[in-house]
């Protein structure tokens, strides 16, 4: 429902928070982040139930901050709202999260073909298979954005989709069909929201991602393609907000 990214200099923690907190407005009934910590761990947080819940979920079981993170608020379709089906979603290895606005309508055949590989599921959501794919190939890869590219030509339906890697940090891959993802470009940081909203608090530089088209940020670029990875034209705009 609600998706934010960060990389940069900032604690992202609260660049998270705050912009989910902003996203409110759309609705949402579970929240969740993931965050590389400054030991290069991947640690996650998630809850069903409001902000509130997941704050004091922080609160209790404090995560290690670090400066590449990305937030998520979930409108359950696909399994009840409960903590396990929160977004975000782990890969098998458990150093990949991945966060997904939208509906995979193949899901259950890409599940189908994991389960019989071996793999077992925390989840009743079909994002959790994107986040398994995405998780096989950068082992194969070593490369997140590549990692995408191999997956999203395999999806169907409408996403919006976000990952971080522990072992690529300061970077987050976004990719989208059919559901809105909008980069915020800010100096030494960029963001990545499913509606400005998630980052004008800090830039009002805004660049939009076309139909099926995959975004690589860093805390000094960005870098969008279409899913094939030929280099796409992005246009960037000036957020006109009075909040
Ligand atoms: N289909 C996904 C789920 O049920 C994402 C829902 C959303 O857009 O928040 O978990």
């Amino acid at each position: 429902c609600g998706i934010v990214g960060y990389v940069g200099p900032r604690q992202s923690l609260s660049v998270l928070m705050g912009g989910l907190r902003r996203l409110e407005y759309r609705g949402y009934d579970s929240a969740g982040v993931a965050v590389i910590g400054p030991d290069g761990v991947l640690g996650t947080a998630k809850k069903a139930g409001k902000l509130a819940e997941l704050t004091a979920e922080l609160a209790e079981h404090p995560l290690a901050d670090g400066t590449t993170g990305i937030g998520h608020t979930r409108w359950a379709t696909h399994g009840g709202p409960t903590d396990a089906n929160a977004h975000p979603h782990l890969g098998d290895d458990g150093k990949l999260a991945l966060i997904h606005n939208g509906i995979i309508e193949n899901f259950a055949e890409l599940k189908g073909e994991l389960l019989a590989e071996g793999v077992t599921f925390t989840s009743e959501t079909d994002t959790e298979v994107a986040a398994i794919m995405v998780g096989q190939r950068y082992r194969e890869t070593g490369d997140l954005t590549e990692a995408f590219r191999q997956v999203v030509s395999r999806l169907h339906g409408a996403f919006t989709l976000l990952a971080v890697h522990q072992d690529s940090p300061g970077v987050v891959v976004g990719a989208r069909r059919n559901s809105p993802l909008v980069i915020g470009l800010g100096d030494g940081e960029n963001f990545l929201g499913s509606d400005v909203a998630a980052f004008v608090e800090f830039t009002r530089r805004a660049m939009e991602i076309g139909q099926d088209q995959i975004v690589t940020i860093r805390p000094g670029s960005v870098e969008v393609t279409d899913f094939a990875g030929n280099p796409a034209e992005s246009r960037e705009f000036e957020v006109a907000w009075d909040a």
